[in-house]
């Protein structure tokens, strides 16, 4: 491992930290944090931070309270911010039973344990490169978030139409200090919408990354005045934010997606995966699309998928190759979206993969055409379904599939059910302004 707990007190000395934050997220992907100063660094150190588990959302009852923080050493990083003399670290936990056990409900403990499977195939990581897309919003007189943009830009555009660039420019400088190695930022399609990506790492890294990007994401556009928010779908008639999961399988140095001597120079192994993410995609979509306003997003038009198909070429389906090779191939899913907690989203996407490759099954074939202009029928011969269109239904899907509720393990599957189960009804039961726009005065 990279850091020793020698290295990280010579590092908050040379540093001037005072505040070190223990983080976790909760079963929605919030991340929550403990704040200690540096004279209790030893203790959290030694594994000996309690919390009340019970507190947090989807963790546990009361009667079963008690969860101790076990810190990971490789993720301490040290913030730009604090003042000087005092400076502010954060150190990602895994979350432990009083007895010393893994907490089952731990949504990076469970993917921990999801990834250990690797070793039963012979695969040795599984990778994750991200590309989270957030918007850029005003911040009203009353300090409050408003959903005005600050830009009109459009792909790619830069200043001065791209009034986020140095907001964003800033963000970067930030990551990378941070030891993030930023490949590409760059205006989205939709006005005042933005896109960062970074480099691949193993999938509980490239986790803990998105968990931190978002915080780093916010923190930075508050200092513009601006509000960053990755909510999927915050204006209607315009593209959503997705957060596309590029993902391949290494076995040593080596990716065994990539086989030189196919039509496709996509592996066997590849071709098992896919088939096993497309078999299960309905239930993965509960916990990659986790929130009512996720299936705003998935709608046809707005280069979000909705179909259940894939493809080398076209970008419309839910399953993209992009055309890189060799030590870069690598399987895109494009349905997730930042509400996702990625812990959950990618523990759910590795089992359905390695499940597909366990029971050695068949991808059908690639759909190498714009799926959106499909008409109804075509989609009906062509065998391709729809992913589900509403939190209810991708529930109901979770439901009915044990692949994906053993990979979220009982006790998350359970809890998760639940508390999304009532964030629905919730949501049933509002008067939303289409509604009183659309019949108020027509009815
Ligand atoms: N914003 C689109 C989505 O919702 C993706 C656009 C892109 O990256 N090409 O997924
Ligand atoms: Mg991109
Ligand atoms: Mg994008
Ligand atoms: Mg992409």
């Amino acid at each position: 491992s990279k850091w020793t707990r020698e290295a990280i007190f010579e590092d908050a000395k040379a540093k001037n930290v005072h505040f070190i934050r223990l983080a976790f997220s909760d079963v929605n992907g919030i991340l929550k944090n403990v704040e200690i100063p540096v004279s209790q660094l030893d203790k959290a150190l030694d594994n000996e931070m309690a919390f009340d588990g019970s507190s947090i959302d989807g963790f546990v009852r009361i009667e079963e309270a008690d969860m101790k923080l076990y810190p990971d050493l490789d993720t301490w990083t040290v913030f730009p911010w604090g003042s000087d003399d005092k400076k502010i670290a954060i150190l990602i936990c895994d979350i432990y039973t009083t007895d010393g056990e893994p907490f089952a409900g731990d949504p990076r403990g469970n993917l921990k344990r999801m990834v250990e499977k690797l070793d039963d195939f012979g695969f040795s990581s599984f990778n994750l490169g991200p590309e989270p897309e957030f918007f850029l919003f005003k911040i009203g007189e009353d300090g409050n978030a408003t959903t005005r943009v600050n830009d009109v830009g459009g792909y790619f555009d830069v200043a001065p139409v791209d009034l986020g660039e140095n907001c964003r420019r800033e963000i970067v400088l930030v990551l990378e200090d941070l030891g993030f190695e930023v490949e590409a930022s760059h205006h989205e399609v939709a006005i005042g919408q933005h896109e960062i990506d970074f480099k691949y790492a193993n999938v509980v890294d490239a986790c803990d990354k998105i968990q931190l990007f978002k915080l780093i994401v916010k923190t930075i556009a508050r200092k513009y005045d601006l509000h960053a928010t990755f909510m999927p779908k915050p204006i209607y008639g315009i593209n959503g934010s997705g957060m596309h999961c590029n993902m391949s399988l290494f076995k040593g140095d080596e990716n065994v997606f990539y086989d030189a001597n196919t039509d496709n120079q996509l592996s066997e192994t590849a071709m098992q995966f896919i088939a096993g993410v497309l078999e299960h995609a309905k239930a993965i979509t509960a916990v990659a699309n986790p929130i009512v306003n996720s299936y705003k997003r998935l709608v046809s038009g707005y280069e979000a998928p909705v179909n259940i198909a894939w493809s080398t070429r076209n970008r419309s389906p839910l399953i993209r190759i992009p055309a890189a090779r060799g030590k870069s191939t690598r399987v895109e899913l494009r349905s997730v979206d930042p509400a996702a907690n990625p812990y959950l989203a990618l523990a759910a996407i590795l089992g359905a993969g390695l499940k597909g490759i366990e029971n050695e099954m068949v991808a059908p074939a690639p759909i190498d055409r714009n799926v959106y202009k499909m008409t109804a029928d075509e989609l009906a011969n062509g065998g391709i379904d729809k992913l589900p269109n509403s939190l209810s239904r991708a529930l109901d899907e979770l439901e009915l599939d044990e692949v994906v509720q053993e990979s979220l393990g009982a006790h998350i599957t359970a809890n998760f059910l639940s508390s999304k189960r009532i964030e629905f009804q919730e949501y049933l039961h509002q008067v939303t302004d289409w509604e009183l726009n659309t019949y108020l005065e027509q009815y």
